[in-house]
């Protein structure tokens, strides 16, 4: 029974827009595979399938497999028929859209002389799972500007004591993507929609907020997120309360309510230099503000509460265990989790410091 429920997963995940013939080899080979290996060994395969059929690239570090090429080797692959799309990706959105996409690139496949600028395209999928893929293609000036934008992000970022990075290269690159989308949405140089900076915006009952149950939140696009994602999320956010009658018609707004005033901000900002967390140089612009103690849980938004951490460690600080406090010199210090360090002796970022600070730190010892 688990390999059934294994085998509809799969299928349920597998990129839309496949053809049906292999959607049905698909759905053969899986049962075919059911009566041999386990669910776990199951799910495996159907990972490793679902990959084969979408072909995302999972090369280290961004450099990619040999490029030269590969674009027109690709296309060869796909006029093959083991590939899902023209496009040589899973069918997105687009595809939903309008059959002219399919159209279109399946006859631009015939014709492999099409300028690589006009065959670009990025598809973006819900999954049954609740996350999303995206998958795309560039022209070679397009795919230079987005590593170039993303490769100083992605880099790996060994811990203090030299702990090495455990994300692998592409998860490197989706925090990295993240990361970029964060600071360039918190900048006012894009357009407003309705007044309001456009944002991630996460819609969650008051009962969810504060942990106790209730309907999951969603974002905008209707994917749910995590409780430990909302929590993360909320530290620093613009909350507004929408005050909704039985049936789903807002009665009231209330006003939006930034958790770290801009002044405040600033003080942060000035203490902390950086990101805080120890080893971390990501300047302000990159950065959130922590709450401490969580303002959900009464926590207040004062200095004495508040951290600067980059998109990186608020989601280390949030999801991996570490503590961060604030000393008793009133500058934030983070106590590793055991698995870590056993003794857990808190530590500090050297780059967090004012120069003067050093300096007298050097002089002392
Ligand atoms: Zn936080
Ligand atoms: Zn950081």
């Amino acid at each position: 029974v688990e390999q059934a429920v294994e085998v509809r997963t799969t299928i349920r995940s597998l990129p839309r827009g496949l053809d049906a013939q292999v959607y049905t080899a698909a759905e053969a080979s899986l049962l075919e595979l059911a009566r041999m290996f386990d669910p776990r060994e199951l799910a495996r395969l159907g990972r490793h399938l679902r990959e084969q059929l979408t072909r995302i690239d999972t090369s280290p570090g961004g450099d990619g497999p040999a490029n030269t090429g590969s674009q027109n080797g690709d296309r060869e692959g796909a006029d093959s028929g083991t590939s899902p799309g023209p496009a040589g990706g899973p069918a997105g959105n687009d595809n939903q859209d309008s059959g002219n996409d399919n159209q279109d690139s399946g006859n631009g496949n015939q014709d492999s002389g099409d300028a690589p600028a006009d065959r670009r395209g990025l598809w973006i999928t819900d999954l049954p799972g609740g996350s999303t893929r995206i998958t795309g293609e560039l022209d070679a000036e397009a795919a230079a500007l987005l590593r170039s934008a993303l490769d100083p992000l992605a880099k790996p970022r060994p811990a203090d004591d030299g702990t090495l990075d455990p994300r692998t290269p592409a998860q490197r690159r989706a925090d990295a993507l993240v990361d970029l989308l964060h600071r360039t949405l918190a900048t006012a140089a894009l357009p407003v929609t309705g007044g309001v900076r456009p944002h991630l915006t996460v819609t969650v009952s008051w009962t969810a907020l504060l942990g106790q149950g209730g309907t999951p939140a969603t974002t905008s696009w209707g994917q749910p997120l995590p409780a430990s994602v909302l929590r993360r999320l909320a530290c620093d956010a613009t909350v507004t309360r929408v005050v909704f009658d039985a049936a789903s018609v807002p009665l009231d707004v209330g006003r939006a309510h930034r958790t770290a005033p801009a002044d405040l901000r600033r003080a942060v900002i000035a203490r902390d230099v950086c990101c805080s967390f120890p080893g971390c140089d990501r300047p302000p612009s990159w950065c959130e503000v922590h709450h401490v103690r969580h303002w959900i849980d009464g926590g207040r938004t004062s200095l004495d509460n508040l951290v600067l951490l980059c998109g990186y460690h608020h989601r280390l600080i949030h999801h991996h265990g570490w503590i961060v406090r604030i000393g008793h010199d009133r500058r934030p210090e983070f106590i590793p989790p055991p698995w870590v360090d056993s003794d857990q002796i808190p530590r500090r970022n050297p780059y967090s410091r004012h120069t003067s600070d050093l300096l007298r730190a050097a002089t002392v010892a």
